[in-house]
C-alpha cells in the first residue's frame, strides 16, 4: 500500500523553521490525515504522494507553498469594548502576545494575537503563526490504511474506525 487518496495516512515528523524546531510529532501520537481531502496544505501532500509504509521524507515548503506571507490587512485595530465580558474587560487575557480566538462578522473562528492595545483599540494579528517562514518537514509514514466509507463520506479520519470521537461538528448528524 502507498500513500494515495482516500487512504489514511500516520506520520511522525519534525518541522523547523530556519533550523529551529517549532513542532516534533512522535510515532506514539502521530499526524493521521485522510489524504487528498484538501485538509492539509497541498504540497506537504504533493511530498508525500506515493511513499511506502516506513518510508523516509524530508522536504522544505517555502512560504507561498505554506501559509503565505504576513500581510498588513490581517492586522486589525479591534475596539476595546469587543473584548468586555458582561461589560468589564478581561485583563487577564487581554495582554500583549496573547492569542485570543474571535469571531469574524460571518461568524468563522479566527485566531489573533495582541500586537498592543490602548483604552478605545487593540491591534490584532490574524495572520497565521507560521505566515512569512519556509517549513522543513522531515519524518516517517508510520502507518498506511484503508478508509472506512464512513470516512471518505465525512472527509476524515474516525477513531479508532468510529465516529465517536470525531470532533467533526457535521460528524454525528451525518451518521445518527
Ligand atoms: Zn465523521
Amino acid at each position: 500500500m502507498i500513500v494515495a487518496k482516500n487512504k489514511v495516512v500516520s506520520l511522525s515528523y519534525e518541522l523547523k523553521v530556519e533550523g529551529e524546531t517549532v513542532e516534533t510529532v512522535g510515532a506514539d501520537s502521530p499526524l493521521m490525515f485522510l489524504f487528498g481531502t484538501g485538509n492539509l496544505l497541498p504540497k506537504f501532500e504533493e511530498n508525500l504522494n506515493g511513499l511506502k509504509l516506513n518510508d523516509g521524507f524530508d522536504f522544505d515548503l517555502v512560504s507561498a507553498d505554506a501559509y503565505g506571507q504576513v500581510v498588513d490587512d490581517a492586522i486589525v485595530d479591534v475596539p476595546l469594548q469587543a473584548f468586555a465580558v458582561d461589560g468589564e474587560i478581561d485583563h487577564e487575557n487581554l495582554k500583549v502576545g496573547n492569542h485570543i480566538p474571535m469571531l469574524d462578522q460571518s461568524g468563522n473562528r479566527l485566531n489573533g494575537v495582541v500586537v498592543k492595545f490602548n483604552d478605545e483599540v487593540v491591534t490584532m494579528d490574524f495572520n497565521h503563526p507560521l505566515a512569512g517562514n519556509n517549513l522543513q518537514f522531515s519524518g516517517k509514514v508510520v502507518d498506511i490504511r484503508e478508509a472506512s466509507a464512513d470516512e471518505m463520506e465525512h472527509g476524515h479520519v474516525h477513531s479508532p474506525d468510529s465516529c465517536k470521537d470525531c470532533t467533526d461538528q457535521d460528524c454525528h448528524s451525518k451518521s445518527n
